[in-house]
């Protein structure tokens, strides 16, 4: 792909410089003379070895008011001050309201999320003329009415507020909310690029742009690589290339509200998406840390992203002449075969999730992420505060911006090659090989119980059939693969619809237990942390405590019920790759 790490920057900052660009007359900045100096209370900052801070999360907000405080950030005059002080000091003139702890910080929170405003639309019709510039068939914006979430009084959120440690803080804290309860119109931006020989088969690249308050990393870094990468691919074009498929580029609006852009489209077009999509990718955040790879896939995509990230080169230090996939491999090995980089299953808590979880759509997303044996706490510490910046990620996470460019190749290429291939790049013996893992895991997890599975005549060996016929067809399925006439259209459309619909044979229509919109047996998010993925939901939740469970009898009946379910859908999976029923 035709990126590079200077164009990286650029667009990052021209992005989050965007809202600032549409105000007609910016407002005043108020500079106070002299220096300025703000003690911050004890423990609230820390920094790590690897220039990570630790702070509390403490405000939400827009993009729009980046306009109002862009040059704000706190982070260029964090310093350590006398007798272990942690103070802010600013030398000359400054702005006499900065966000940080201080008068200036409530203002911010009062201000509307940038869905739903003029901003917003402008700033998505300026998505749409990029696109059309960059050379796309077509760029079109699509809205929706819709209701922006809002805290539920009768059921409150519960916030966690953890030291640096993770364990949690038992201070009181004061907070200022403020909610906006009225419809909203919010904006989709959708580009395409028609496939030439099979334009009804579709590869999604999407990610969002709201944000909460500046959004630097969480979704500009991500945002920026949509962009650059729609850029290369109408670069490609002008050289003359289409891809065999259909490329759908599509920039979301209220993913913070609750994924609320991505999932309105999949629903307004979701028989179309159900018969037609080949893979969905996502593009939220490029970086979470500056450590490593970290991607989370369907098993589908693990071959295609082995063989990708041997092709890029790797942007960490010490790794010069290295590929991207041996330094993923050296930092993050998977801990059940160590001779592979690890790859996690796909959970939730972005865009992908209408399509992954709900339509059984191929799906994978990667990112630059933190050392996981070190740095332990979730997400990063500036995670959704008023602290992510553009500054944060120039002078701590990214400075050469090549971690953000090596994630845009791989994005960019996972595209290219699902869109492009004859046939599609999925692998279904890994498929294979993850049930086999998977069904191996839970069950060793039921051992624990094993005087009640005996009482309560509890097997898994029909998933353990089920699982063996899969293995058994996957193998059969890629020798006829290896076997097909590539001159023959036919033939080819045989092997890749198999190939596109197996994901789909994992879905089942009535979902997972009191999650209706979750499909997927083999993958859900964890119902105890739902940016993490689970495998076999329905059995690993119907077992889950059920040593306190009141009624055993109904509850291990319930285990067995999962076990069928799951084992009925592996088989029934299994059939679809057979050549004739
Ligand atoms: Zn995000």
């Amino acid at each position: 792909m035709h990126l590079a790490a200077p164009g990286m920057r650029l667009v990052s900052r021209v992005l989050q410089g965007t809202s600032r660009d549409i105000f007609s007359s910016p407002p005043e900045r108020r500079l106070c003379p002299g220096s300025t100096e703000w003690e911050l209370p004890d423990n609230n900052f820390s920094r790590s070895d690897n220039g990570n801070f630790q702070m509390p999360a403490l405000a939400f907000n827009t993009w729009e008011i980046m306009d109002k405080v862009f040059n704000y950030s706190l982070f260029p005059y964090l310093q350590n001050g006398d007798n272990g002080r942690r103070v802010v000091r600013i030398e000359g003139e400054s702005p006499c309201e900065i966000p940080g702890p201080g008068p200036g910080i409530y203002s911010f929170t009062e201000l509307p999320h940038l869905a739903g405003t003029e901003q917003n639309l402008l700033l998505a019709k300026k998505i749409q003329t990029q696109w059309k510039k960059s050379g796309l068939d077509s760029a079109k914006l699509v809205h929706y009415d819709v209701l922006l979430s809002y805290p539920n009084e009768t059921n409150a959120n519960y916030i966690s507020i953890t030291d640096e440690h993770g364990n949690e803080n038992s201070r009181k804290v004061r907070m200022r909310v403020h909610n906006i309860n009225k419809i909203t119109r919010i904006y989709n931006v959708i580009g395409t690029i028609r496939g030439s020989v099979e334009p009804d088969r579709y590869v999604i690249l999407g990610g969002h742009r709201d944000s909460w308050v500046f959004g630097g990393i969480d979704p500009t870094s991500g945002a920026s690589v949509l962009q650059e990468v729609v850029q290369s691919f109408g670069k490609l074009m002008s050289r003359g290339w289409r891809p065999r498929r259909t490329i759908i580029f599509a920039s979301w609006d209220a993913e913070e509200f609750g994924l609320l852009g991505s999932t309105e489209w999949a629903e307004e077009n979701v028989k179309s998406l159900q018969e037609r999509s080949v893979a969905y990718i996502n593009s939220d955040s490029s970086i979470e840390g500056n450590y490593t790879l970290r991607v989370d896939c369907t098993p589908l995509l693990y071959q295609l992203v082995y063989k990708l990230t041997k092709e890029i080169s790797s942007p960490d230090d010490g790794f010069e002449s290295k590929s991207l996939y041996e330094s993923w491999l050296e930092k993050d090995p998977s801990s059940e075969n160590k001779t592979l980089p690890r790859i996690n299953k796909l959970g939730s808590g972005s865009d992908f999730e209408a399509y992954f979880q709900r339509l059984g759509i191929a799906s994978g997303r990667v990112r630059y992420t933190k050392n996981r044996k070190t740095d332990n706490y979730s997400s990063y510490p500036m995670y959704h505060t008023i602290y992510e910046t553009f500054e944060l990620v120039e002078n701590f996470y990214d400075p050469t911006f090549k971690k953000q460019l090596a994630v845009a190749q791989l994005r960019g290429a996972l595209v290219y090659e699902l869109a492009d291939s004859i046939i599609i790049p999925f692998n279904i013996q890994d498929y294979a090989k993850s049930l086999e893992n998977y069904a191996t895991g839970i069950y060793s997890l039921s051992k624990k119980y094993d005087q009640q599975l005996r009482d309560h005549q509890v097997s898994f060996d029909s998933l353990f059939s089920a699982v063996k016929n899969f293995s058994k067809s996957a193998s059969d399925f890629h020798r006829r693969l290896s076997q097909v006439d590539l001159n023959n259209p036919t033939a080819v459309r045989i092997m890749n619809d198999q190939l596109m619909f197996l994901e789909r044979a994992f879905i089942d229509p009535l979902g997972l237990p009191g999650r209706p919109f979750y499909r997927h047996i083999i993958f859900a998010p964890s119902s105890h942390n739902k940016y993490a993925g689970e495998s076999f939901p329905g059995i690993f939740d119907s077992i889950f405590d059920i040593e306190n469970k009141a009624d055993p009898r109904s509850a291990w009946k319930e285990v067995k019920k999962h076990i069928s379910v799951a084992a009925f859908t592996i088989q029934a999976a299994a059939g679809t790759l057979k050549e004739l029923l």
